[in-house]
C-alpha cells in the first residue's frame, strides 16, 4: 500500500490538487478537515467538541484525528492507498501515525508539500471564504491563528519528514485561477511520477 501526506500550509491547495492526486494513482483521499466538518454537520458529540476550536483557528486533540484515521484504515477497502490531506499536522501525530502503520508493516511512502507564501495563504483563504462559505475562513483573527499554529506546529515536520528522506517540496503557487491551478497540478505529477 502507499501512504501519501499531502502537506501544506492552510490554503496551499491540498484540497484542490487531491482529487486529480487520489484518481491518478488510486489512492484514497482522506481529509481530517473534511471529516471533522461531516461531524459538525451531523451534530455529534465529536463535532460539538471540534466546533470551537475549528471556529478558532485551533488545532482538535491528536487523539481525535488519530482515531479518525485509524479508523479508516480499518475500514477502507478496493484501494492501493492513502492521501491524507491535513494530517498529521503536530509531531505526536507523525509519530502516531509511523506507529499506525509499523503495526500493520507499512510506512509512510512520501510526503508532498505544497508551499506557498504567508501573503498568497491570506489571500487563498479570502477566495475562498467567498466561494465555500466556511466559517474559520471568514474571520481575520481565526485565519491569522491558524498561519500561527502552522508555522509552530506543523511546521518542524518539514524537518522530521526531511530525516526520513520522504520530504518533496512543490512551489505551491503557478498564479491565480484555473490555469495556477493546472501549473501547480503539472509539477505536483511530474513529482510523484519519479516516487
Ligand atoms: P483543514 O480543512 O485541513 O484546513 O482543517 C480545518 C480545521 O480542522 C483546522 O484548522 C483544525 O482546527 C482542524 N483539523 C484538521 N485536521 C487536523 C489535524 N490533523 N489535527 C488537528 N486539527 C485538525
Amino acid at each position: 500500500m502507499k501512504y501519501f501526506i499531502l502537506f501544506g500550509p492552510p490554503g496551499a491547495g491540498k484540497g484542490t490538487q487531491a482529487t486529480g492526486i487520489s484518481e491518478r494513482y488510486n489512492v484514497k483521499h482522506i481529509s481530517t478537515g473534511d471529516l471533522l466538518r461531516s461531524e459538525i454537520a451531523a451534530g455529534t458529540e465529536l463535532g460539538l467538541q471540534a466546533k470551537n476550536l475549528i471556529s478558532a483557528g485551533s488545532l482538535v486533540p491528536d487523539e481525535v484525528v488519530e482515531g479518525m484515521i485509524e479508523s479508516k484504515f480499518d475500514t477502507v477497502r478496493d484501494t492501493e492507498g492513502f492521501l491524507l490531506d491535513g494530517f498529521p499536522r503536530t509531531l505526536a501525530q507523525a509519530e502516531a501515525l509511523d506507529a499506525m502503520l509499523a503495526k500493520r508493516g507499512e510506512e509512510v511512502t512520501a510526503v508532498i508539500s505544497l508551499m506557498i507564501s504567508d501573503e498568497v495563504i491570506k489571500a487563498r483563504i479570502a477566495h475562498r471564504a467567498a466561494i465555500e462559505g466556511r466559517a474559520d475562513d471568514a474571520r481575520e483573527e481565526t485565519i491569522n491563528n491558524r498561519i500561527r499554529t502552522y508555522h509552530n506546529q506543523t511546521e518542524p515536520l518539514i524537518e522530521y519528514y526531511k530525516k526520513a528522506g520522504k520530504y518533496h517540496e512543490i512551489d505551491g503557487y503557478g498564479g491565480e485561477g484555473p490555469e495556477g491551478i493546472e501549473v501547480v497540478r503539472s509539477r505536483v505529477f511530474s513529482g510523484m511520477d519519479k516516487i
